[in-house]
């Protein structure tokens, strides 16, 4: 009997919706029940019910869901698209605590190859064949039973008697469902696969769907308040990557990861947020005249941003790129973007490690004459993880054991803290490189920023782009280094100091730049600068 070939398990394609439906409410959708049993805590019979309605409630709604996206005619083919979408989408979550909402879905759409690489390890393989290769080789060996259109009416069947359970739950539990929702916004984010497609779709619509917004010029008439220079001026803007402020110790760390710069004579800001907890928003934003508040990537994209109104004023701007691109803001300025295979001394075709920077500064620096005002931004890759121990060379393995692998989650607290210091200390290094290339040139500065910070493992949590009003500390508060020449001038300097621990943001630096810049325009709004008071 046991010699027979082992008998392929039959089932009906209704029966296969609602295994699928169950397996995505209790694995894939484990970490959303999780989430709604930590916001509502349910202790009475009435928030046990309510509690106990949520998965079957999701498994109604994913019952229609999936049938309404294919699975009524092409049940295997679509139920397994959605299996494997979610097996990647559930190892963000639980590994690295990600929510896919708009701001996630820019960052992965506008990710490059190199930095999507880096994701790629044993953990997520593994991952992905036992939560998406096996889920799916077990649907496709399972023989539809009975004629189509049978399959056919007992698929409507079932998404009736889905629709009625909906529609039961609404009936009872409704109020209970709206307060859960109101007060727990984000709880919806967590719904596998059905918060990714509805982000994905409000970025294609947002991105691809609606008409670019017509280009607005904020000062078509800036300028160059020249009686307030005494020289030309020589503006150095680095932004930082994934750096966070509390890892400096000019911020007050307690490990030695700014030796370099504590020796020179710089001014750090310790009390300073980020627009958003992603490249993909940061970057766009600080630059642009809107608040944290206000900003909107479409409109941002379709307006001067303050290099465009200061190139206008009559500066050398020009965007030099060692991260993936410059989102945008150097559109319509020189720039050198980013090339991960112009240097085999720097770069592995990938990346290149940030002391590129200091050369193509150099060359920078060299080829614009001292004659003319100028403003360099010098884009990074800093921290970027989840590859940390590629971000610093041998020499600046400073912390050892580091955590030389991108599943950072499987190194212990001490390599990931190591590895992560590692990348501080290698920033420190090239941020004295950049100021020794300015020293000897009158009327310069730098201004360091970065773009968000990073979770390393504080709250169960990595990496960073997390929704930004429930985001950790971690994420949101970046370092902010001033040096100029200027600082020479104790008066200056001691009015510069006297604002270090004044809380800023993102949201200062357009008229910040604009100040440092001596430019005039109508845009200024001369309270967001933070050394107005100082000139
Ligand atoms: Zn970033």
């Amino acid at each position: 009997m046991f010699a027979d070939s082992p008998k392929k398990s039959c089932l009906t394609n209704s029966q296969l919706l609602v295994v699928t439906s169950l397996f995505f409410t209790v694995v894939v959708n484990f970490p959303f029940l999780k989430a709604v049993f930590l916001a509502t805590t349910p202790s009475t019979l009435h928030e046990w019910l309510f509690f106990f309605s949520v998965p079957i409630f999701l498994c109604a709604l994913l019952i229609v869901f999936f049938t309404l996206s294919g699975a009524l005619f092409f049940t295997k083919a679509v139920l397994a698209i959605h299996i494997l979408v979610s097996s990647f989408l559930l190892y963000g979550t639980l590994v690295y605590g990600v929510l896919f909402d708009t701001s996630m879905i820019q960052n992965v759409v506008e990710t490059d190859s190199g930095e999507a690489l880096s994701y790629l390890n044993v953990s997520l393989l593994v991952f992905f064949v036992g939560l998406g290769l096996l889920p799916v080789l077990a649907l496709f060996s399972q023989q539809i039973k009975g004629a189509f259109t049978t399959n056919l009416k007992s698929l409507l069947k079932i998404n009736l008697l889905a629709i009625l359970a909906i529609a039961l739950i609404a009936a009872f539990l409704y109020k209970d469902y709206a307060a859960v929702g109101r007060n727990n916004k984000t709880l919806i984010k967590y719904v596998l696969p059905l918060a990714f497609y509805d982000s994905g779709y409000k970025f294609l619509r947002d991105n691809y769907l609606y008409p670019p917004l017509p280009y607005r010029i904020l000062d078509s008439n800036p300028s160059i308040d020249e009686p307030a220079l005494v020289a030309p001026k020589t503006l150095v803007v680095v932004v930082g990557e994934t750096a966070r402020a509390d890892k400096f110790s000019l911020n007050g760390y307690a490990r030695n990861t700014n030796p370099r710069l504590e020796a020179l004579d710089v001014i750090s800001f310790r009390d300073v947020t980020s627009c958003g907890t992603a490249t993909a928003i940061s970057v766009p934003c600080m630059f642009s005249n809107l608040s944290r508040e206000k900003y909107n990537n479409r409109v941002a994209a379709s307006q001067d941003n303050v290099l465009d109104i200061i190139h206008r004023a009559g500066y050398h701007v020009e965007w030099i790129d060692n991260n993936s691109s410059c989102k945008g803001v150097c559109k319509r300025i020189p720039n050198v973007p980013h090339d991960p295979s112009r240097d085999p001394q720097y770069c592995d075709g990938r990346y290149c490690q940030d002391e590129i920077l200091l050369k193509q500064l150099a060359t920078a620096l060299a080829k614009e004459s001292n004659r003319e005002n100028r403003l360099i931004v010098l884009h990074t890759i800093g921290s970027h993880g989840p590859t940390y121990f590629k971000r610093y060379p041998q020499a600046y393995r400073e912390f050892l054991p580091d955590c030389p692998r991108s599943d950072i989650q499987n190194c212990d607290l001490m390599q990931l803290t190591n590895t992560y210091d590692n990348t501080i200390f290698y920033t420190d290094f090239i941020l004295a490189g950049i100021i020794r290339l300015l020293k000897d040139i009158p009327e310069s500065s730098m201004l360091y920023i970065s773009d968000h910070g990073e979770s390393l493992g504080e709250k169960g949590l990595y990496l960073h782009g997390f929704p930004y009003h429930i985001a950790p500390e971690e994420q949101k508060m970046v370092p902010m280094i001033y040096w100029s020449r200027a600082l020479t001038d104790s008066r200056y300097r001691q009015c510069v100091s006297a604002l270090s621990n004044n809380a800023f943001s993102h949201d200062n630096l357009y008229d910040t730049l604009l100040g440092l810049a001596s430019v005039n325009s109508t845009t200024y709004q001369q309270e967001l600068d933070i050394f107005s008071t100082c000139q």
